[in-house]
């Protein structure tokens, strides 16, 4: 007594294109089919570990592949866990896979390029439909009770459904092949893909009658590194991640002491995941005693690291448990421990000795080890060593160095380590916060990835050194470094009173925008920058929630005016003559407006363009008095105010 149901949407549209596609590589059908036995198996013994009852609880666990020539047929069989009629249905008649949902969207974009993405990719089950004119799948359970199913689908909208005779547990995946997939149907072509694809397939794969594996077998993380290539390292990492772009580095560990384990860990090529990347969670395969526990373990490595990929197999480790009681044990803690050390230690090296290299490493992964140096203090000098940065030593954005290269090139009389923080390496290089620095030779730390406005919190110092903020309040480098001649600026400050005004005229026209205005002794060729007396932790949290993307008000600072420039004597003129109130508050607004832009702390900067074009106008004509300066509004709102509403100031206002 059979039934007809339909394939999910997606399942259709995924069968329609793999049966329709020209991909010629059909081969790694097989590779998929095996994959999905392997799986199985993997979940039987899980399973025997805490179930009682277990269907044929003494047959091997194995896969074997035998082929009919004549009938044109291949069958993959496991005695793993099986299914039942709901576990099929759920399984074969769905795409549970946002993967897999990718892959649809990819093709329907981009039809031409469908044999580029099913290699990639692991389509799954459904691959067999590139050589399979139908396929039937039977099956039954570990589950003692449970009845046998057989599912049938010829690549339609429908599949059947089916009672089954199968006296024994676990799948057979019966392929008919196409006519122009017939070579599937021979020994040797089978045992060559098997060998190509799924050497390391932990369970035996038996061809035909064979009492000998075709595969290896054995657990690459279990062999000695001397018997390995590079090349059985990227295969089987290819294997495990579907990152066919490469790992970037590989380290084996195989350890007796304090405790026996192996573990085979990678550092992926790249930190986007690939959207086919099947391992889309982030932990690490674990077994114990060579079963596998865990297909994402998240307790073994800290969060900050769990861009590593690979497999952690321990003898110590106790069998007949849970998970939950696994993550507590000792030899868990222990080998956390000892696995986070071995990659911190391996990453010190090649920092060390090969920076071109840790370099790659650290351009995609470097956030992730700021974020262990906040969140994780106690790994912080481990941590630190791995740090990179571009700093002002030689402004050249392609080069990188350690905090200790800047430490030994520290100036005369530095005892801190300067940074600056802004949105991009271009911005910084301009900010009027390095002004001094500049002109005394100090060099300065560019923090410019969004997670390096947190580093202040977890690295107030190194080695006895306090990292300092350019934008620090009353900056003042004293006997720091030489100022040299040619650099100093010959123009003459503005006379006191005349400051005073003007410190007096930007703080009625910028009112709570601001905290203060003062003097500055760190402004060269810049007229003003925003500063801030605020500790580090609490200064950069605008960027810090705005990286977190929480609401953020803009922080309120102190504004700094330089009374040796040019813009400044100009406007001291302009307010002690009294002629021309608009544009000097026009421009008060703007020298703000600007400094808030330099910082990268700007919210809307195109806001500024009327002015601009006013200040341009004005700038360039010589009817001042004519230009209405009234609709070129003030774009930073007080604090507290909205935006949006009729309170904003505008220059009339003032
Ligand atoms: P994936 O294996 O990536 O989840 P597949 O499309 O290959 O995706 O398989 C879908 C589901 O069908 C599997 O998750 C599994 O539950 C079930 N399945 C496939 N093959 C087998 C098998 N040989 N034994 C038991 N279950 C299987």
């Amino acid at each position: 007594m059979s039934e007809k149901l339909t394939f999910q949407a997606e399942t259709q549209q995924l069968l329609d294109i793999l049966i329709h596609s020209l991909y010629t590589e059909k081969e790694i059908f097989l590779r998929e089919l095996i994959s999905n036995a392997s799986d199985a198996l993997n979940r039987l013994q899980f399973a025997m570990l805490t179930n009682d009852a277990v269907l044929d609880a003494d047959a091997e666990l194995s896969i074997r592949i035998t082929v009919d020539e004549d009938a044109k047929t291949l069958t993959v069989s496991d005695t793993g866990i099986g299914m039942d009629r709901a576990e099929v249905i759920a399984g074969l008649g769905t795409i549970a896979k946002s993967g897999a949902k990718a892959f649809v969207e990819a093709m329907r974009e981009q039809p031409e390029s469908a044999s580029d993405i099913i290699g990639q990719f692991g389509v799954g089950f459904y691959s067999a439909f590139m050589a399979a004119r139908q396929v039937d799948v039977v099956s039954r359970s570990f589950r003692p009770d449970d009845e046998a199913v057989m599912w049938t689908a010829s690549g339609g909208t429908d599949y059947s459904l089916a009672p089954a005779d199968k006296a024994t547990r676990g799948t057979d995946v019966i392929i008919h092949l196409q006519d122009d997939a017939v070579e599937f149907a021979r020994e040797f072509r089978v045992k060559d893909i098997i060998r190509r694809h799924s050497d390391y397939v932990a369970f035996p794969i038996y061809v035909g009658d064979d009492e000998e594996a075709t595969n290896k077998q054995q657990a690459i993380w279990r062999r000695s590194p001397g018997e390995l290539e590079d090349e059985d390292y990227d295969s089987f990492y290819k294997m495990l991640t579907m990152d066919f772009g490469g790992a970037a580095h590989h380290l084996h560990i195989r350890a007796d002491v304090p405790m026996q384990f192996y573990a085979l860990l990678y550092i992926p090529g790249s930190n986007q995941p690939n959207m086919f990347n099947p391992r889309k969670d982030p932990g690490l395969k674990l077994y114990a005693r060579k079963v596998l526990i865990e297909e994402y373990n998240r307790e073994l490595l800290p969060e900050y690291l769990s861009f590593v990929q690979g497999v952690v197999d321990s003898e110590d480790l106790p069998l007949s448990v849970s998970r939950e009681s696994i993550q507590a044990t000792r030899v868990m803690a222990s080998l956390q421990k000892t696995i986070t050390r071995r990659i911190l230690s391996e990453l010190k090296r090649m920092a060390k000795n090969n920076r071109d290299q840790y370099l790659t490493i650290f351009q995609e992964f470097g956030a992730w080890l700021k974020q262990g140096l906040v969140v994780e203090s106690g790994d912080r000098e481990d941590l630190e060593p791995l740090l990179l940065f571009q700093t002002t030593h030689d402004d050249d954005p392609s080069q990188y160095h350690s905090l200790d290269d800047y430490v030994e090139r520290m100036a005369d009389n530095q005892s801190d380590i300067f940074y600056i923080i802004a949105d991009e390496y271009s911005s910084g290089a301009r900010s009027p916060h390095l002004d001094t620095f500049r002109q005394r030779g100090v060099e300065v730390l560019y923090f410019t990835h969004p997670v390096d406005a947190m580093l202040p919190m977890g690295l107030p110092d190194y080695k006895g050194h306090k990292l300092v903020g350019v934008d620090s309040a009353d900056l003042d480098l004293g006997n720091i470094g030489e100022v040299a001649e040619a650099d100093e600026v010959p123009r003459q400050s503005l006379a006191d009173e005349a400051f005073a005004e003007l410190k007096n005229r930007f703080a009625q026209t910028l009112g709570e925008r601001i905290s203060d205005v003062r003097e500055s002794s760190a402004l060269v060729g810049n007229p003003a920058r925003l500063v801030s007396d605020d500790e580090a932790g609490s200064r950069h949290m605008y960027r810090i929630n705005r990286l977190l993307d929480k609401e953020h008000e803009l922080p309120v600072k102190a504004l700094e005016l330089n009374a040796r420039h040019p813009l400044m004597h100009n406007l001291s003129g302009m307010i002690a003559a009294g002629s021309d109130d608009a544009l000097a508050e026009a421009v008060i607004e703007q020298v703000f407006e600007t400094a808030l832009l330099q910082d990268g702390l700007h919210p809307d900067p195109s806001s500024m363009a009327q002015r601009l074009t006013l200040l341009m106008q004005a700038a360039t004509g010589s009817e001042r008095g004519a230009l209405d300066f009234s609709s070129a509004g003030a774009s930073i709102p007080e604090p507290g105010r909205d935006p949006d509403s009729a309170n904003m100031i505008s220059l009339d206002d003032a």
